[in-house]
């Protein structure tokens, strides 16, 4: 049963033969994604597997209703804030090191197996037998103290799982999926500062971080992830403090960061936070494009531009959070981006709460005509080229 979103009723649901109307598009047979949370990524009939056997309580009246309270649907999402409360329920799931050593595991194979699929099945099973290409880099990002259980406690951010287990385990699972596919498929972990974290916790995490990477080059950078309404940074010492944090994890390791996807986050702030953090990357920063074009201010663009910095954007998150009005307005933002010489990329954020893949999202905009074929085939050779992930057979 597809529910009647947003999305389904300005966009046809794709059936099997519509993989073909796309198939003349010289598709690279795989592909990177660089922007999908480990909290969005696990299919929903495998979280209500994991929560099964780990005997966890509170999922619903069965299987049915555990996939409608998962399933970020258009009706119960207003903005970024409400689409997050879904993540609080799947990060208790995927807490503690063995959950989060599973989550990894099946997060990567779904990646290879439906990114490139225009169509899954309910559960978010992989639903067409010819994906267009597979996913074969990529970038799984989350946040470890929000794996540690913490959610059960009030007023810290101690859990009852060790962070650094966590963090071992996720290196480890990486590590061992890359062997099993013989070198196939490349995988690097980022890990997201919470901007509805304390400063301290937030340093804890920096700490662990810059101990890891020393570990395991499967860490390959940081992020900073959650709600611009907590914590927009527009207060200058707390801005202070997140730049303290992304410098404690040390010089070399790569920076992405949201920013700008609410109006909670204004176009000073948006520049003031580039300015300080310093990324090589910008989730789905709105604000630039609508400075632009609500009051013809373009220095958020124009620090893109200069930076040279790669925009990651993801359609159906921005559609669901009300950040992008429709397909039109993201149209109107990717030939933004052309007209000022941004490069720019598509990943999916959350395809398994949004029930999407890769190649969906694309055909997506394909379809609605928001862009065109070189468009998404630059897209893709963006994300190719400037992925933090070391290049293949190159170990660091
Ligand atoms: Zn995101």
């Amino acid at each position: 049963m597809i529910p009647a979103n947003k999305i389904e009723l300005n966009y046809r649901v794709m059936k099997h033969q519509d993989d073909e109307r796309w198939r003349h598009i010289k598709w690279p047979a795989s592909v990177t994604e660089i922007h999908v949370h480990l909290g969005g990524a696990v299919p929903l009939y495998r979280l209500w597997e994991i929560a099964i056997d780990r005997g966890i309580r509170g999922m619903g009246a069965g299987y049915e209703d555990f996939i409608d309270i998962l399933k970020i649907q258009d009706d119960r999402v207003k903005d970024l804030d409400t689409y997050l409360e879904v993540y609080d329920k799947v990060e208790l799931i995927q807490s503690g090191p063995t959950s989060v050593r599973e989550s990894i595991i099946i997060a990567i194979h779904r990646a290879y197996r439906t990114g490139g699929m225009t169509q899954l099945g309910p559960g978010g099973e992989g639903g067409s037998p010819n994906p267009l290409f597979s996913v074969n880099r990529f970038e799984l990002r989350f946040n470890p103290l929000k794996r540690t259980g913490a959610v059960f406690l009030k007023g810290s951010h101690a859990g009852l799982y060790d962070v650094d287990r966590v963090i071992k385990s996720a290196c480890a699972a990486v590590e061992d999926v890359e062997i099993g596919f013989k070198g196939k498929v490349q995988v690097g972990l980022i890990f997201c500062f919470g901007r509805d974290m304390t400063f301290e916790a937030n340093m804890v995490l920096a700490e662990k971080v810059r101990a890891w990477r020393e570990k395991s080059n499967k860490v390959i950078a940081v992020d900073l992830a959650g709600h611009e309404s907590k914590n927009p940074l527009s207060d200058p010492k707390r801005l202070a403090e997140m730049k303290e944090v992304f410098d404690m994890v040390g010089p070399g390791l790569g920076r992405t960061i949201h920013v700008g996807e609410t109006p909670h986050v204004d176009i000073e702030t948006f520049i003031k936070t580039v300015e300080a953090i310093n990324p090589q990357r910008v989730a789905h920063p709105i604000v630039a494009f609508r400075a632009w074009w609500d009051k013809k201010d373009d220095r958020g663009l124009k620090l893109l531009q200069e930076r040279d910095l790669v925009c990651e954007l993801c359609v159906k998150s921005n559609l669901l959070t009300n950040a992008v009005k429709d397909l039109a307005e993201y149209g109107k933002i990717v030939n933004t981006l052309d007209e000022f010489g941004i490069k720019y990329t598509f990943s999916t954020d959350a395809p398994c709460l949004q029930m999407t893949s890769l190649a969906e999202e694309l055909v997506l905009l394909l379809d609605a005509g928001a862009i065109n074929e070189e468009q998404v085939l630059r897209a893709l050779r963006v994300a190719d080229e400037n992925t933090f992930l070391p290049q293949m057979g190159n170990s660091r």
